[in-house]
């Protein structure tokens, strides 16, 4: 299927106004770039906290001076609920990306975390319902799903939260059930499972494993595996994701205000994720030799996780168009052009 088939279709007609939050950052500037060149009209909503500008500048230098002129920045912090209002106003759909992630960061200053991922949400929320928006789309986590050990996840099966940031991410779920209840306000979750692509910031203490090791790969570093290598996860390339937001946005009135899994429904360990990573560079020339070196497991870390998608393919029509392999590729040639 081409990538964006099921998209457009669902897009037919006069342009739309979507907001997206977190604009700035690996996600939403994925989700900024595709809107733009299906021509939509964006509002773009970011604080910088680990967002790029240089994120934003690649995409209008993608899209082209006539598209980049539908989009609109915002400045400013979703904990501030008059930005919040001002960012929701005459805006049809909401994507709500914005939140400080990283299970590792929530866990070292968890008020943080809290203070961005609830009440920055709750105040998103709030916003858009006021505003009458159409449909109010956010980024959910497969971190909800926590200490229950079945496999693959299947979305009304869910354990303990295992760290800060997932009790954020639970917790956004059950704002978005109470607002359906209260106000008849239906906000839509995507439980994302380890994304994936370009634009995904290879830097920092909270960095995501696939950016850092290709950074960590092309540069020559050490790959650093915690624990055996075992443990493996469903990981989803950004198209996918992208895809799933606009399919939740569109969506008829009787598949909103639910969660979905999006991911691929794959599952791969941390050791064959290296060996991946190897084959792939090696195809570009550059050979990469060092042994991994392993360390303790991380606190907070989930063993194994695998995504049932059946439910966002029955429902919105969701059906992903890279597995990991083809994504990898893809990922690597843009980290080798942007080193
Ligand atoms: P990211 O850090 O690249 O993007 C998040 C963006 O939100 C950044 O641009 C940041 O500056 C912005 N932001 C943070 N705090 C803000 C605030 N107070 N006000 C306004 N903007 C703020 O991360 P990402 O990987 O693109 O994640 C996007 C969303 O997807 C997050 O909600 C994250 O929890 C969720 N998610 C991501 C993954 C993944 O694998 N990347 C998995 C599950 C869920």
């Amino acid at each position: 299927m081409n990538q964006f088939e099921n998209v457009k279709q669902a897009l037919r007609g006069q342009p739309k106004t979507w907001l997206v939050t977190g604009c700035a950052g690996f996600i939403g500037s994925n989700l900024l770039e595709t809107l733009l060149k299906l021509d939509q009209i964006v509002i773009g909503l970011d604080n910088f906290a680990t967002g790029h500008q240089r994120n934003l500048d690649e995409v209008r230098e993608t899209v082209g001076a006539e598209r980049w002129s539908r989009f609109t920045m915002i400045t400013g912090d979703i904990r501030d609920m008059a930005v919040c209002q001002v960012a929701t106003k005459k805006v049809d759909y909401v994507l709500h990306q914005a939140a400080l992630g990283s299970v590792p960061r929530s866990i070292k200053d968890p008020n943080t975390t809290n203070e961005v991922n609830i009440s920055g949400f709750l105040n998103m929320l709030t916003a858009a319902k006021d505003a009458g928006v159409k449909s109010f789309v956010y980024a959910a986590s497969s971190s909800t799903y926590g200490d229950h050990p079945g496999l693959p996840k299947i979305e009304d099966r869910i354990g303990k939260p295992l760290s800060p940031y997932a009790v954020t991410k639970y917790v956004n779920e059950l704002y978005a059930d109470v607002f359906a209840r209260c106000y008849g306000f239906k906000a839509t979750g995507l439980r994302y499972f380890n994304v994936f692509g370009k634009r995904q910031d290879p830097h920092g203490a909270y960095a995501a494993v696939i950016p850092k090791w290709i950074d960590a790969m092309i540069s020559g570093g050490d790959i650093l595996i915690n624990g055996d290598g075992e443990t493996s996860r469903d990981f989803c390339f950004i198209d996918n994701v992208v895809q799933a937001n606009i399919l939740a946005a569109m969506a008829e009135e009787s598949a909103k205000g639910e969660v979905y899994n999006v991911a691929v429904g794959d599952i791969t360990t941390l050791n064959e994720l290296v060996t991946s990573l190897r084959e792939i560079l090696a195809e570009n020339g550059i050979r990469y030799e060092k042994k991994s070196v392993y360390r303790d497991f991380r606190a907070g870390d989930v063993r194994h996780s695998q995504a049932d998608i059946s439910k966002a393919a029955c429902k919105l029509g969701y059906v992903p168009t890279h597995r990991i392999h083809d994504g990898l590729k893809t990922a690597m040639a843009w980290y080798i052009a942007n080193r």
